[in-house]
């Protein structure tokens, strides 16, 4: 299962830069995950400041 992005996001764009497939992009209203590209490394979690991002 990939990583997801829940409603807590506030956009800050922390976990973007680090996903090293490049699966993260700033959504409406928050970023998302891409979930056919999301290798589920599990680094973009611990980027987030807000907890909002987990394994869907
Ligand atoms: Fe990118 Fe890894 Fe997060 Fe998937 S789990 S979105 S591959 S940083
Ligand atoms: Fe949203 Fe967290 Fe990513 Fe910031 S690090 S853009 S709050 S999911």
């Amino acid at each position: 299962m990939a990583y997801v992005i829940s409603d807590a996001c506030i956009s800050c764009g922390s976990c973007a830069g680090g996903c090293p497939v490049g699966a993260i992009a700033e959504g409406d209203g928050k970023y998302e995950i891409n979930a056919d590209a999301c290798i589920d490394c599990g680094s973009c979690a611990g980027e987030c400041p807000v907890g909002a991002i987990s394994q869907g």
